[in-house]
């Protein structure tokens, strides 16, 4: 019996799930990203405006869903103000917090007193807010202990939570092995690796993985100035989402159902397992590739110069979890998330 490891009913739609605008360092108005992210062939743009939750439902349409949400820092910003570290030295953590529908207006962990970006200092009046909220006026730490509050407290209110940037951050092992609560690692972050640093995080993946804590991999342009410019940060990295339709609705239920993967590049079109044997059709690429849990791959290459566009994989459920790289003729990546063998009857 064939089992698809996403979703078979429904479409693909291609999802931008961290942007910033106007509302916090980005440069462009939220109308004008999303007339951008459309003419790149995008349906769902997440606003993930630092610290200011704002509602964009009139951006909704037919053709476009706009979630709602906000990028949250932790970083120990104590340090640099006495001066004992260099900001450029400081570690941090940021997470996107997405709404699970579109009617919450009320920003949770709301900063009243501090943490703001870029033009958040003047939009942070726009944010809705319930002072009867256990979490209003929220004084945060770069802690792990604080993070995983915030974390756990948002996936019970039904967010949808990436983990970002690690790279970008001056994260490793010790801090992201810590965190729990968080849905996704965005496996590339399409800004931080346009400006030069190697944020394509498989490696973060699998120490996350292996370390028990399940999560999936989203990739994300994190973009801040839209535009075909050589330095534009947009259009770079994306998350390839499944869902039975273009709502609101259907998108979260899609992300929640982990019916989506990663790419700067590829397309997965099929993904399934069928009598032991895993499946993969995808655009032209130079490679496919299967990486397990334990010290174990998989890889089928090119040949003779004719690209591949499907590979198939004999799994061994003794292996632990598995997961699929599609390598483009160009090398950019397509990354699945995990999946595991006792969830699929192997
Ligand atoms: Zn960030
Ligand atoms: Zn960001």
């Amino acid at each position: 019996m064939k089992k698809h490891l996403l979703t078979e009913k429904g479409n693909f739609y291609k999802a931008n799930l961290h942007c910033h605008t106007n509302l916090s360092d980005g440069l462009q108005s939220p109308a004008e990203v999303k007339d951008f992210y459309k003419s790149l062939g995008y349906s769902v743009v997440a606003y993930t405006d630092h610290d200011v939750f704002i509602p964009h439902n009139d951006l909704t349409d037919d053709n476009f869903v706009a979630l709602n949400g906000f990028e949250m820092e932790f970083a120990n910003r104590y340090d640099c103000y006495a001066n004992k570290t260099p900001w450029d030295r400081v570690k941090q953590c940021h997470v996107c917090l997405i709404a699970p529908n579109p009617s919450i207006e009320n920003q949770p962990f709301y900063p009243k007193e501090n943490y703001v970006f870029g033009n958040a200092v003047q939009t942070r009046k726009l944010v809705k807010f319930n002072p009867n909220d256990a979490t209003f006026n929220f004084e945060r730490w770069y802690d792990h202990n604080c993070i995983n509050y915030v974390m756990q407290t948002m996936r019970d209110r039904g967010y949808f939570i990436t983990y970002n940037h690690p790279t970008w951050s001056l994260e490793d092992y010790n801090d992201y092995t810590k965190y729990k609560g968080m849905h996704a690692l965005e496996i590339i972050n399409g800004s931080s690796k346009m400006l030069g640093n190697p944020e394509y995080n498989p490696n973060v993946y699998d120490d996350i993985l292996r370390n028990g804590n399940r999560i999936n991999v989203v990739a994300s342009d994190d973009n801040h100035r839209v535009g075909g410019t050589l330095y534009s940060d947009c259009g770079r990295a994306w998350t390839m989402i499944k869902a039975e339709k273009l709502t609101y609705d259907a998108i979260i239920t899609a992300l929640l159902s982990g019916d989506y993967y990663a790419s700067e590049g590829p397309e997965i079109s099929e993904l399934y397992v069928e009598d032991g044997v895993l499946k993969v059709k995808c655009s032209s690429a130079q490679a496919i590739k299967v990486n397990y849990e334990a010290r174990k791959s998989q890889i089928k290459l090119i040949e003779n110069n004719a690209p591949l566009t499907e590979a198939e994989f004999t799994l061994s459920k003794d292996h632990g979890y598995f997961r699929v790289t599609v390598v483009g003729l160009d090398g950019k990546k397509a990354c699945t998330s995990a999946y595991y063998p006792e969830d699929l009857g192997l």
